[in-house]
């Protein structure tokens, strides 16, 4: 079975309940404090599994996220390169939410900025060719890793998420599949543009070989798999949405899933069905609050959600 190694990070959300944000120099009292799980990293890791997948996780922990270990293991990852740094805490975000929702959040990378060059060589050389390796935008040395796992022939999906600036720094000729929100590919095109099939267009531009998906909310998706094949849009699946924190993180899980079957059959149709897979997937997380619990696993996907008009 291709394996998927995801290089990514991992956050504890600590998320405080405030009557107002803070202002310079007050102290506040907060009204309550939930614990929850996090990251890019370890969302996609946990929508990878859910669909199917076998997941190799590789990233770095405090020793205060003992229980995210405990947990990825229980959800079935392989957590054979994670490692623990005893002198940094897990990264982690502390959020406050005013009473009218609104939230202001600050990150503290923490261990996700302390993945060891040495660790990722050894965890690419355990892959075969063909094999997919997954990084995001949050932890260190995203160019790096980039560049080895195309020496060893694997194939590399970056989710450049969240976006900074540094993005354009990265070797993205080595990307083999670029997934996208709206976001993100402003940030890359460097432009505005209003339209979804210029976006798409200007991003086939920009990376002639890569397999692109442009996420688009509840508007659904469209991607251009390159190969002389025509671009592809997919409708959102039509639900009533509760919180769609997560929304992108299960499509990518997902997406690599149908990418991986796509690789295996050489058949467009089987791809079609597995991104219709993945919409439903990310539609379903919409209907749920949070981020790892609203992760369907593939066998709890219901079509009872329509498709959008
Ligand atoms: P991100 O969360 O990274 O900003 P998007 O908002 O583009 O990503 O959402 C990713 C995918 O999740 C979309 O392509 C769509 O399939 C699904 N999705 C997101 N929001 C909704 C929604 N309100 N209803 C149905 N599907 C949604």
């Amino acid at each position: 079975m291709t394996r998927l190694l995801n290089i990514g990070s991992i956050n504890i959300d600590y998320v405080y309940q405030v009557p107002h944000f803070l202002r310079a120099g007050e102290t506040l009292e907060a009204v309550s404090r939930a614990i929850f799980m996090g990251g890019k990293g370890l969302n996609q890791s946990v929508a990878a599994k859910r669909s199917g997948l076998e997941v190799i996780h590789l990233g770095v922990l405090g020793a205060d996220g003992t229980f995210l270990r405990d947990f990825m293991q229980t959800e079935g990852i392989d957590v054979r390169f994670l490692r623990t740094d005893n002198t940094l805490p897990t990264g982690h975000t502390v959020i406050q939410v005013t009473p009218d929702a609104e939230n202001a959040i600050l990150y503290f990378a923490g261990t996700n900025h302390a993945i060891d060059r040495e660790l990722v060589k050894k965890a690419l050389q355990t892959l075969s060719p063909g094999d997919f390796v997954l990084m995001q935008n949050e932890v260190n040395d995203v160019a790096f890793f980039l560049n080895e796992a195309k020496k060893l022939g694997l194939v590399t999906v970056f989710n450049p998420a969240p976006y900074s600036p540094e993005v354009l720094n990265y070797p993205l000729d080595q990307v083999d599949v670029l997934i996208v929100n709206e976001t993100e590919a402003r940030g890359i095109l460097g432009a505005d543009l209003a339209d979804d099939d210029e976006i798409l267009k200007s991003l086939r531009e920009r990376f002639p070989h890569a397999a692109i998906f442009l996420t688009l909310g509840k508007r659904g998706m469209k991607c251009d798999l390159g190969q002389g094949l025509q671009p592809m849009s997919f409708k959102a699946f039509k639900v009533k949405a509760v919180d769609t924190t997560g929304a992108g993180d299960t499509f990518v899980g997902y997406a690599v899933r149908a990418l991986m079957a796509y690789r295996k059959t050489n058949d467009i149709d089987v791809f079609k069905t597995e991104i219709e897979t993945a919409m439903l997937a990310a539609a379903m997380s919409v209907t749920r609050e949070g981020a790892v619990p609203s992760i369907p696993k593939i066998d709890e996907l219901t079509l009872d959600a329509q498709v959008g008009e």
